[in-house]
């Protein structure tokens, strides 16, 4: 038992995880380790034991737990105002909106809460351009997506999931959506017709185990979304926000979406905020009634979203994912031969996949933990590792040099 700075103590881990295993719907497999505090890249377990946060919340916390800028903010609009609804105008819808499309080099927001939401925002904002700008025949349009892909968990985005594991007994699934091998030209340009309304792709796919397209892949879907008249999503729910070095993923290739959705570390780790960003003219297609959400915009939200930007705006974080990044990759690339067979990603934020034959991913993390540090494997044998942009670089070589240990092989 562990008593916190507030007085309050906890019961074990063990009694915990009974207690989770009990009442909780078993949709996640969690690592044996109880939370109970945190701060910046640190997380503190319920006995006391303290690990790097090596995941962030899959890059909603990309500026750490509890980001004192982001908690003034939160605490700050606690004391004002925290839901209007959209039936009002509230103070901080204007100008979270504004801030985050001039980030972001975008027309027009749409606000929303969770990253599926945001998804689903732009497919039916797609859908509805298709019809109505488009010409495209009622009820015909069609979305290209990319295999592996992962967008989220509604029946629709499952709908075009490649993972039979997220897909199976989910059906009857949504109908309009092509599915193509991810950074296969060839493959994109046979799959866009003129019934294409929209191609929906992750300029990094994060859950795959961060897979980075081939050079001029992300550019060429974009030539021809151009030549058919088609629109190009990019979901940079997870690659966004500084978690590759710039802003937006898609920067690196000087390649601009039409729309982007955007979540995660959108929510500053403390709220779930997302939205759809980009052309005034599509987005204009919706008029009111016609899409919303109860908590979408909130004011909360919008305060948090705001203090997200503010910490954007600066560059700090652009410049920590590269430059740690930098490092993050030439250390693990060492690896390559021992123990892991490769190596991907981008900026802070890598794929490591584990030489067969080794541990598995799920006895690597689990190792992982035992040295004080948590990440999570993804498909088997990929460890995703994701440190909070805010991390050091001594904790930065902390957390390396565990992963080291657990998986080199001489
Ligand atoms: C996490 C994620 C989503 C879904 O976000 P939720 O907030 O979990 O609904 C969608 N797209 C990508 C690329 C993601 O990584």
């Amino acid at each position: 038992m562990t008593t916190f700075a507030d007085g309050t103590t906890s019961t074990t881990t063990a009694d915990l995880i009974a207690l989770d295993e009990r009442w909780s719907t078993h949709n996640y497999h969690p690592l044996p380790v109880v939370i109970a505090e945190a701060e910046g890249p640190w997380v503190t377990d319920v006995d006391g034991r303290r690990y790097l946060d090596f995941l962030s919340g899959y890059s909603a916390l990309n500026f750490g737990h509890r980001h004192p800028a982001l908690v003034a903010a939160a605490i700050e609009q606690l004391g004002r105002v925290t839901l209007t609804s959209r039936a009002f105008h509230h103070d901080q819808l204007g100008r979270f909106c504004q801030e985050l499309a001039t980030l972001t080099g975008t027309e027009k927001v749409l606000p929303m809460n969770s990253g599926a939401e945001a998804v689903e925002s732009a497919l039916k904002v797609a859908r509805k351009w298709a019809y109505r700008v488009k010409g495209i025949p009622d009820g015909t349009a069609e979305i290209v997506v990319a295999a592996s892909n992962f967008h989220g968990r509604t029946t629709t985005i499952v709908s075009f999931s490649t993972d039979e594991t997220a897909r199976a007994d989910f059906g009857p699934f949504t109908p309009g959506f092509v599915v193509v091998p991810y950074g296969d030209e060839a493959a994109l340009a046979a799959a866009i017709t003129e019934r294409t309304a929209a191609v929906l792709l992750e300029p990094v796919q994060g859950e795959a185990g961060v897979i980075v397209p081939p050079p001029g892949y992300l550019g060429r879907a974009r030539e021809l979304c151009d030549e058919a008249g088609a629109l190009l999503i990019a979901d940079e729910i997870q690659s966004g926000l500084a978690r590759t070095g710039p802003v937006l993923a898609l920067d690196h290739e000087g390649v601009r979406a039409d729309l982007y959705t955007l979540g995660k570390a959108l929510g500053g780790g403390i709220v779930p905020v997302s939205a759809v960003a980009g052309r005034a003219d599509v987005l204009g297609v919706l008029r009111p009634g016609e899409h919303g959400s109860t908590f979408g915009g909130n004011p909360l939200a919008c305060a948090v979203g705001r203090a997200v930007v503010r910490l954007l705006e600066t560059g700090e974080f652009q410049e920590r994912a590269a430059t740690l990044g930098a490092h993050l990759h030439a250390r693990l690339g060492e690896l390559v031969g021992h123990g892991v067979s490769e190596v991907r990603g981008r900026g802070l934020w890598a794929g490591v996949d584990l030489a067969p034959g080794g541990l598995s991913g799920r006895a690597a993390s689990e190792a992982l933990m035992a040295r004080g540090v948590l990440c999570k494997e993804t498909h088997g044998a990929t460890l995703r590792v994701a440190p909070p942009l805010v991390i050091s670089r001594d904790e930065l070589d902390q957390g390396i040099d565990a992963i080291e240990t657990v998986v080199r092989v001489r």
